[in-house]
């Protein structure tokens, strides 16, 4: 690095006469260097410096995520369902939030907990009120798309205060309900960066 630095562009040729070293023996290492981003190589010029430092080629690789790399399998329940039906599929599905979808499969709305929550401290009889009595109702629903970055719909998630947001497709119609992401697959970015182990 030191030598690209201060005499780049440099082929690998040169780099490898100043340390005594066989063109061969060098080359894993410039690959590993150019992967990594610390140096950029140009055919019949030879190696750059990028000038980059660990924490900027950490933010590139990070702004390089797409939604489609962590998203989930969307739960869905349809508008008619009662909100104890609701409350059922989201133990047993397992999920936080539940997307609400038409007779035509198009998204509708959003359930979180807290709105189930909310719908059973009343004296309601809950097999008998729909969910779209209760749900976050178009055109209020944040949503993303399957190639948005994941940095940018991880800052929608803080700035909107949710937990989750459908992955959508648009069609002719309205919104198909294809994905899912919740914090969970952002902490999952997480820990897959911190272990240099992005999909
Ligand atoms: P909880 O209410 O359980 O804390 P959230 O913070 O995700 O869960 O939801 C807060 C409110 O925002 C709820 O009323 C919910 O219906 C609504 N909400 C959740 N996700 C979305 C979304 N993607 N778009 C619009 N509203 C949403």
């Amino acid at each position: 690095m030191q030598i690209v630095k201060d005499h780049g562009p440099i082929t690998g040729e040169s780099i490898a006469e100043k340390l005594n070293l066989t063109r061969a023996t060098l080359r894993p290492d410039l690959a590993i260097l150019t992967m990594a981003g610390y140096l950029e190589a140009r055919p019949r010029v030879g190696y750059f410096y990028t000038g980059k430092t660990g924490s900027q080629l950490l933010a590139d690789k990070i702004k390089k995520i797409k939604v489609a790399d962590y998203q989930s399998i969307p739960v869905v329940v349809n508008e008619n369902v009662s909100v104890y039906d609701a409350i059922v599929t989201m133990f047993l599905e397992d999920v936080g939030t539940l997307f609400v979808v038409d007779d035509d499969s198009l998204l509708v709305g959003v359930l979180s907990r807290k709105d189930l929550l909310r719908a059973s401290i009343g004296k309601q009889e809950l097999r008998s009120i729909p969910v779209n009595i209760i749900m976050t109702r178009m055109p209020n629903i944040t949503m993303c798309y399957k190639d948005d970055l994941l940095i940018e719909v991880a800052e929608r998630l803080i700035e909107k205060q949710i937990d989750a947001m459908p992955v959508v497709k648009k069609t002719e119609k309205g919104y198909e309900v294809v994905g899912r992401i919740t914090k969970t697959n952002m902490t999952k970015a997480f820990v897959a960066l911190a272990k240099d182990d992005l999909i």
